[in-house]
């Protein structure tokens, strides 16, 4: 079972900010900044490197979108790939994280 799987088919909660029929932004459920949103293709991938071209572009446009309806010009966007790098959910999601009040930490 794939916890964001669960998610875009509504078996687990999760505060939605903005979905079309290819991509899902949601909070993370543990922020580390006083914005952080998970945005997540539909179709399970299980990170960057296992993208498609189109998903990778569908997914960077749907991004700007979200940075859109939240008013953030500044932010950070990671996306852990592999173990080692951090990844913990093998669903492919980048992290959007911003601080519409300050400076992010370096880290
Ligand atoms: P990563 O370490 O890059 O794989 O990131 C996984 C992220 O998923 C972490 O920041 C978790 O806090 C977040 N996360 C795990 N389970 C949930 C959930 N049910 N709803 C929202 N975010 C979650
Ligand atoms: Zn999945």
């Amino acid at each position: 079972m794939c916890i964001f799987c669960e998610i875009v088919k509504g078996n687990i909660p999760a505060t939605k900010i903005l979905e079309d029929e290819n991509c899902l932004a949601f909070k993370d459920i543990n922020p580390i900044a006083p914005i952080h949103i998970l945005i997540i293709p539909k179709k399970h991938i299980e990170n960057f490197a296992e993208a498609d071209e189109n998903t990778i572009t569908k997914l960077s446009a749907f991004t700007k979108k979200v940075t859109e309806k939240l008013n953030i010009t500044d932010y950070r966007i990671i996306t852990n790939n592999g173990e080692n790098a951090g990844q913990e959910v093998f669903h492919f999601h980048i992290h959007l994280i911003a601080n519409p009040d300050g400076k992010l930490d370096r880290r």
